[in-house]
């Protein structure tokens, strides 16, 4: 149903490119429990174990990420047979996904995984000139229990987390992994988007504060949700707050993460601010910018394209 929805919703060739699933090698699913290891309790899969079995079975290295994809999708049937309430799982172009039935979750994440990778590729085709992102597991838990005792297992390896959900890089030779709190019913769209915008831009090397910028344009452009806000009152609080530690914190990515004051706040703040100004006036030059990274530094990129380092950018933009 939900298919069919989305196929009258949009149309043209990246809707049906999303949509087709490919075919996936069959793998044993006993071959499948050896790279399966416990922690707390929860499965998982051990990648770096399943990475020296493809070696040894693919025959075609371009056959390796077929291999782990059929491998994700064999786990995440194992899950699905596993546990005791009713979960959905699905398949499209991009996506391997796991949801409990409850409150229409798996439906909901489903279509909204779909229509989010549509709207999030279609507007960063100018960072990947037109290139769609590989596959992703998406992974949604019953329970915020579920969902912390799954995600402790990743702790202390890159992750970005958001409220609600967190994305899983392809570090370790994993397969990228979206996981979801599936309990938490409101504002579940906008967690989908901001994750999946993370897994599109993988790879791309942004700095932080201009991948969580678009994290946040594409949640606010796809999901809704509250409008942006900078007012006099926020404008003090970023002033007295980077006139004291400078943007150091900010342009190296360390403020997201931090626990200090309010600088986690004041972080994505600035970067949704800084990343809206320059695409709303220099939407050219921010892609450009955006594109440059991925071979240059930085600081580099962002002298050529826009013009001045970022933190030059954040004073003038805070009038500081
Ligand atoms: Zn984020």
């Amino acid at each position: 149903m939900f298919r069919r929805w989305f196929k009258r919703q949009l149309e043209g060739d990246r809707t049906r490119e999303l949509l087709i699933a490919p075919s996936l090698p069959e793998i044993a699913v006993d071959e499948v429990r050896q790279f399966i290891v416990e922690d707390d309790g929860v499965p998982h899969i051990n990648w770096a174990v399943a990475a020296a079995w493809i070696d040894v079975h693919a025959e075609d290295p371009a056959m390796y990420p077929v291999f782990q994809r059929a491998i994700a999708a064999k786990w995440l049937d194992e899950i699905h047979d596993m546990v005791a309430y009713e979960t959905m799982r699905w398949r499209s172009a991009l996506v391997e996904g796991l949801a409990p039935t409850r409150d229409s979750a798996a439906s909901r994440l489903e279509v909204w995984s779909l229509r989010a990778l549509h709207d999030i590729t279609t507007s960063l085709d100018p960072i990947h000139d037109g290139a769609l992102p590989g596959p992703v597991i998406i992974f949604a838990t019953r329970s915020s229990d579920a969902y912390y005792s799954f995600i402790a297992h990743f702790y202390d390896e890159g992750v970005h987390g958001g409220s609600g959900g967190i994305y899983l890089g392809a570090e370790h030779n994993a397969f990228p992994m979206l996981v979801i709190d599936g309990s938490v019913t409101w504002g579940i769209e906008a967690v989908v988007v901001h994750e999946l915008t993370h897994h599109a831009l993988a790879g791309c090397r942004l700095p932080l504060w201009a991948e969580e910028g678009l994290t946040q344009m594409m949640e606010e452009r796809i999901a809704g949700g509250r409008p942006f806000l900078m007012n006099s009152e926020i404008m003090d609080r970023h002033r007295a707050l980077w006139s004291d530690i400078g943007f150091g914190p900010f342009t190296s990515g360390i403020a997201f993460g931090s626990a200090e004051r309010d600088q986690q706040e004041l972080a994505y703040h600035l970067a949704l601010a800084m990343t809206r100004s320059l695409l709303e006036r220099r939407a050219s030059d921010f892609f450009a910018f955006a594109r440059a990274c991925r071979d240059n530094t930085h600081e580099d990129a962002a002298r050529e394209h826009l013009g001045r380092p970022a933190a030059e950018i954040a004073a003038a933009l805070l009038d500081l």
